[in-house]
């Protein structure tokens, strides 16, 4: 509904932007070869962050969490959701609305690589170790390799040039721990739509709020994160939950892999 509603009061157009400039009052956008001039430029594309990410430089990684994880048909006794702690990071069952299941471990990617929890293999050894999530898998046979994703957490440095915002992931990612991805996205959606309005207003303050609000929310995301990983204090010595618990939890330095997953 929502959608349509858009629809009927803007131009839709599906394909990519190629290329955006901004001129000090307007953008000129190039889309499927095609120009087109916009006021306000919103990028709502997700961890990919496709114009919020030139250059890339103002994307600020915190940490280097992947996912590596499988869907599994409908079935098994998978009731709740799960979540367990293992010494090089965490695992979760849960069952999506049509009732598959979907079973997975989270690390740091340099761990991923080193355990071979990339590979089908690597992946059943690993879940094989675990006490808890290995009883939400009904013993069907995983060959293929596991789906990779990107999940760390990061935040946007600066707001760049001109009229420009970015929503939900592609504003900030947050850790899928927190479970708060979805609202956050919501919220800074209803903050963009407000902060797009005031704007266009003339209100030439309206964008540096937006930016300096959702930079606050992203530093109070990062303390209650390390709030988060500081309950389990079982591996102190080992790099995933060492990372999470030092004083530079949330600062940790980018890695190439997880820019990789994010954009693909
Ligand atoms: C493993 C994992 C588990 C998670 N679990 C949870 C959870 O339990 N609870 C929770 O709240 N959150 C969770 N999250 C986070 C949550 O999924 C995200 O925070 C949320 O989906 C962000 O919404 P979004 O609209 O910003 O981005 P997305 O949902 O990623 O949507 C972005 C959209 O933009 C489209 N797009 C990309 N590029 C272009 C382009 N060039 N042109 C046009 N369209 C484009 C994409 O196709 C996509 O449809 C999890 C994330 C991960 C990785």
């Amino acid at each position: 509904m929502m959608r349509d509603a858009a629809a009927e009061s803007a131009a839709v157009l599906s394909s990519g932007v190629e290329a955006a400039t901004w001129d000090g009052s307007r953008w000129t956008l190039r889309i499927a070869g095609a120009t087109v001039h916009a006021r306000m430029l919103i990028d709502a594309t997700g961890r990919a962050a496709r114009l919020a990410r030139h250059p890339p430089s103002r994307l600020a990684q915190a940490d280097r969490l992947v996912g590596s994880f499988v869907t599994l048909p409908d079935g098994g006794a998978m009731r709740d959701t799960l979540i367990e702690a293992v010494p090089d990071g965490w695992w979760f069952a849960t069952r999506l609305p049509d009732g598959r299941r979907v079973l997975g471990c989270m690390t740091d990617a340099d761990i991923l690589r080193r355990s071979r929890l990339g590979s089908a293999e690597g992946w059943r050894t690993a879940l094989a170790a675990t006490r808890f999530a290995r009883l939400h898998w009904g013993g069907e046979t995983v060959t293929e390799a596991p789906c990779l994703t990107a999940a760390g957490s990061r935040g946007l440095r600066d707001r760049g040039p001109g009229a420009f915002l970015a929503v939900g992931d592609a504003l900030c990612c947050f850790d899928p721990i927190s479970g708060l991805g979805i609202v956050k996205a919501l919220r800074s959606g209803v903050f963009a739509a407000y902060a797009t309005a005031d704007w266009l207003r003339g209100d030439m303050t309206a964008i540096g709020r937006y930016q300096a609000l959702a930079e606050r929310e992203y530093a109070g995301y990062l303390h209650t994160l390390g709030d988060y990983y500081r309950q389990e204090m079982r591996w102190p010595d080992r790099p995933f939950w060492k990372r999470r618990h030092g004083p530079s939890a949330g600062n940790m330095p980018q890695g190439p892999d997880q820019d990789r997953l994010a954009a693909s």
